[in-house]
């Protein structure tokens, strides 16, 4: 007969016959839940900040998509710019690349929005309102009263409006604050493409802090599955102090029998967890980094009068026993990379120029001739990338064999404005012998010549 095998529970949050166990998490305070808070707060704030923020007469951040314009800290940028996404994102990644490897997942517990929100916005909420966690608990396995549906009701209209405000900061990065308030004050018909993509981000972000939570780090978050691979026995994680911490035995404050270990199985740091697990059960997946544990077990230590850090920050290693090593070689490579990342993003921004200017053939007829003259005719394109009224100077570069005939020598442009303009170069037939390069300077007015182009002309043979 075949044996039954005992099924393990896989996460915190799922039960074995795959159902979600709702998890409330015990309220925690000590210092990293202090420092987090801060954070938190202080990174909402300037999420909501940076689009009101001009800098140099620009905004801060914003991303004008169907304008084709994009804002970084004053500076524009056009679509020609795209390219320099490629190492905004590589470096994006390779940071969070190398904060896992020194520190695990700080970035979840500390600073993604994920958990600020949740934690700095959406649990507090129903903390107020609904009790704390054993009340909220109580109120879900009992018969729905009249005093609860009315609480709730209460929860998540706050929801909605938060997810609402959430939803309106983050459109802002992509329609101007100040334009944005005009469309909401004139009504969804105004823009009725904003006005939905408003009413998606707040659904999306109710849906997912009212109920899909610890789901979204544990089931959809592709970051969390990869940080296995990313830290090793030296990263920075939260960590149980096995050796120290076993056998459990009993919360009796100063007194402890020489058998026992430091842990008085108060399961404290269990119940604080946000995604439900026990961190005494070793490193995990489900592991966010939130420190709540860290906090709930220094505050039971200190109550016992025992020395924090039974859950603290440590490396395998050095929950092990073993010696801490922070400067090891993947951290030099890693450096070794960012490092040569970053030198090529700010030589490649640094080589950048705030307009664009190219020359091309006019389709059809390369050149004309009358007479003994060759006439080429081009097309020149201007593109002003900056956010002010711009004045161009075209101006060609002495040759001897050739003649320019530029129609427009001052352009002016609006901001991120494009204009086409018509430039010929006359050269006598037959002078110089062999194909030849004219070149023509284009300038910001009042700025050093930073662009040179090169017209290539066909050489004729000279009539006989
Ligand atoms: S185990 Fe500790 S650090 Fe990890 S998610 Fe749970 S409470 Fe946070
Ligand atoms: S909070 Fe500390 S003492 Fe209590 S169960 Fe967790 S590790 Fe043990």
């Amino acid at each position: 007969m075949a044996r039954k095998l005992p099924i393990l529970e896989t996460s915190g949050a799922i039960r074995n016959d795959g159902s979600r166990r709702v998890i409330h998490p015990a309220d925690v305070s000590g210092r990293f839940h202090t420092a987090r808070k801060a954070l938190f707060y202080l990174l909402v704030i300037v999420m909501l900040a940076l689009p009101w923020i001009r800098i140099r007469g620009n905004p801060a951040m914003l991303l004008d998509i169907p304008a084709r314009r994009f804002f970084f800290f004053g500076t524009s940028f056009n679509a020609q710019d795209t390219y320099l996404l490629f190492f905004l994102l590589i470096a994006m990644a390779w940071s969070l690349v190398m904060v896992t490897t020194l520190a695990g997942r700080a970035w979840c517990g500390w600073t993604c929005p994920q958990t600020v929100f949740l934690e700095g916005l959406f649990r507090p909420i129903e903390r107020l309102i609904l009790g704390n966690a054993n009340k909220r608990i109580a109120q879900d396995q009992a018969e729905l009263s009249v005093t609860t549906v009315a609480k709730k009701a209460v929860v998540h209209a706050l929801w909605v409006a938060s997810s609402a405000l959430v939803a309106h900061a983050v459109v802002s990065f992509f329609v101007a604050p100040r334009t944005l308030a005009s469309l909401i004050a004139h009504g969804p018909a105004a823009a009725p493409v904003t006005f939905l993509w408003s009413v998606a981000l707040t659904a999306g972000i109710y849906f997912n802090f009212a109920w899909f939570r610890e789901q979204t780090c544990l089931i959809v978050c592709p970051y969390g599955r990869l940080q296995s691979a990313l830290v090793d026995k030296d990263s920075l994680i939260v960590g149980y102090d096995t050796a120290r911490g076993e056998p459990r035995g009993k919360a009796v404050a100063r007194e402890k029998s020489s058998e026992s270990g430091d842990c008085v199985d108060c399961k404290r740091c269990v119940v604080v967890c946000p995604t439900g697990i026990d961190i005494r059960n070793g490193p995990q997946l489900d592991c966010i980094g939130c420190t709540a544990c860290i906090d709930a077990c220094d505050e039971v230590m200190d109550k016992l009068e025992r020395p924090r850090g039974l859950v603290r920050y440590d490396s395998l290693n050095g929950l092990e026993g073993a010696p801490r090593k922070i400067f090891r070689t993947r951290v030099a490579v890693y450096l070794t990379v960012g490092a040569v990342i970053a030198v090529l993003g700010i030589l490649v921004i640094r080589k950048r120029t705030d307009f664009v200017a190219n020359v091309l053939r006019v389709q059809g007829a390369p050149y004309t001739l009358e007479g003994t003259v060759v006439r080429n005719a081009f097309n020149l394109h201007l593109v002003n990338k900056r956010s002010d009224r711009s004045t161009f100077v075209v101006e060609p570069i002495s040759d001897t064999h050739v003649r320019f005939v530029i129609p427009l020598t001052r352009i002016a442009l609006a901001p991120f404005e494009d204009a086409h303009a018509p430039v010929f170069v006359e050269s006598q037939r037959g002078q110089p012998r062999g194909d030849f390069t004219a070149r023509l300077r284009v300038r910001r007015e009042g700025a050093p010549p930073s662009e040179t182009l090169e017209l290539t002309l066909p050489c004729l043979a000279p009539l006989r």
